[in-house]
């Protein structure tokens, strides 16, 4: 495949990337002005093997909401409500038990917990959910929160951002997660998100979290009414602050989903625009060590082609989302371990079992000679998903 990007009009950055050069914002314009998407593909394959070899990582986790009521109202949500709202929804820490035990049993490593920015929950709320989590299993990792919502916990509980963060991992918080980076630009981030916090706010409270030690991922919100030198801006301002902390483990683009919100947009993004984005993502920023195709956002299918265009996760099982659901994504609320795995293996990649910091679990036998065939050699996990499912 990398043949396709030596004898084109790319040959120039495909030798810089092979000399283990860095790519510039300008390179970065270049490869999204492309329309050679196989070439900007092998690109990215070459930057992607170096990093992980032929392996490709999923986790067994669960996504779980608190409530989605919020005091925003970001143009893109279709997840926010108000009290007023009949769809609108909180869950105490006992109905969350219920649903952490229930994922604990299929097998579940994380469980990744996300909310509204809530108008009256108290802080002990959050500590109390970390703590009683954390206590269900040695094994369950909590990834929770997102940067706008550490500082709504911030307010609320009338501390720093720094000493809110430390109370949250004393109770059990272990990662955060990376979403509501959404397009750090100013006049795109007040024209889809006004209210939230700016895009050196969102870089500000994983910096911190970094500094203390914790580890997160990080996203960006595509194919809305940015422009193609917003998103290298974006990833210009990842990039700075993965080489100052290094604390991100992995990237997540986002395709923006259309339906069911304020943003007019015509064009939501294709498979071309969809797989462009991951590889060029992949091509500069070269100090991260993996990039998700994450599944939810873009079908399983494009996932798993993806796996061929710079990605190496396809991230987990979920079991029940909403935010990208309410907002019109088509694919399903939850894939088995059966069904990463195979799309993994089509892709002639070995499926590794991750946990939230992208370290191995588990690695599959090397693919079968029926690479479709995930009853191969089923994992333990796999065998308990079956059983219950
Ligand atoms: S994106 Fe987050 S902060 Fe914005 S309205 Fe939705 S839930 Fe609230």
């Amino acid at each position: 495949m990398n043949s396709l990007a030596q004898h084109n009009d790319l040959r120039d950055l495909h030798e810089k990337v092979a000399a283990g050069e860095r790519i510039s914002e300008a390179d970065a314009l270049r490869l999204f002005e492309s329309k050679d998407l196989n070439a900007i593909g092998a690109i990215a394959d070459l930057v992607r093997a170096r990093k992980v070899g032929n392996r490709a990582s999923y986790i067994i986790n669960r996504y779980l909401n608190y409530s989605n009521y919020c005091i925003l109202s970001c143009q893109f949500c279709s997840f926010a409500k108000k009290k007023r709202d009949a769809d609108g929804f909180q869950l105490s820490i006992e109905e969350m038990v219920v649903k952490a035990r229930e994922a604990l049993a299929i097998g579940i490593t994380e469980l990744h917990i996300v909310g509204g920015l809530h108008p009256s929950l108290p802080f002990d709320y959050y500590t109390g959910m970390l703590r009683t989590l954390h206590a269900l299993d040695a094994r369950l990792q909590l990834k929770c929160f997102t940067a706008i919502e550490i500082l709504h916990l911030a307010w609320l509980a009338k501390k720093s951002v720094p000493d809110t963060l430390a109370e949250l991992k004393a109770a059990g918080l272990d990662s955060l997660t990376g979403g509501g980076a959404e397009i750090f630009r100013k006049e795109v981030r007040s024209a889809i998100a006004k209210g939230k916090e700016s895009g050196e706010e969102y870089l500000d409270v994983h910096r911190t979290w970094h500094q203390m030690g914790g580890r997160s991922t990080c996203t960006m919100l595509f194919g809305h009414i940015e422009s193609l030198a917003d998103r290298v801006d974006h990833l210009r301002q990842l990039r700075a602050l993965q080489d100052e902390t290094r604390g991100f483990v992995a990237f997540v683009p986002l395709p923006y989903q259309p339906e069911d919100n304020d943003i007019p947009v015509t064009t939501p993004p294709t498979g071309f625009d969809t797989l462009r984005t991951l590889a060029i993502s992949r091509i500069y920023l070269d100090n991260f060590d993996h990039l998700t195709a994450y599944w939810v956002g873009m079908g399983l299918k494009l996932a798993q082609v993806a796996l061929s265009y710079g990605a190496d996760d396809l991230h987990g099982t979920i079991i029940e989302e909403h935010i990208f659901h309410m907002a019109g994504a088509t694919s399903p609320q939850q894939q088995t371990e059966a069904a990463l795995v195979k799309a993994i293996r089509e892709a002639v990649r070995t499926p590794v079992q991750r946990n939230t910091f992208y370290e191995p679990i588990k690695t599959w036998d090397s693919t079968p000679a029926d690479a479709g065939n995930a009853e191969a050699g089923r994992s333990k996990t796999l065998d308990s998903n079956l059983a219950t499912a």
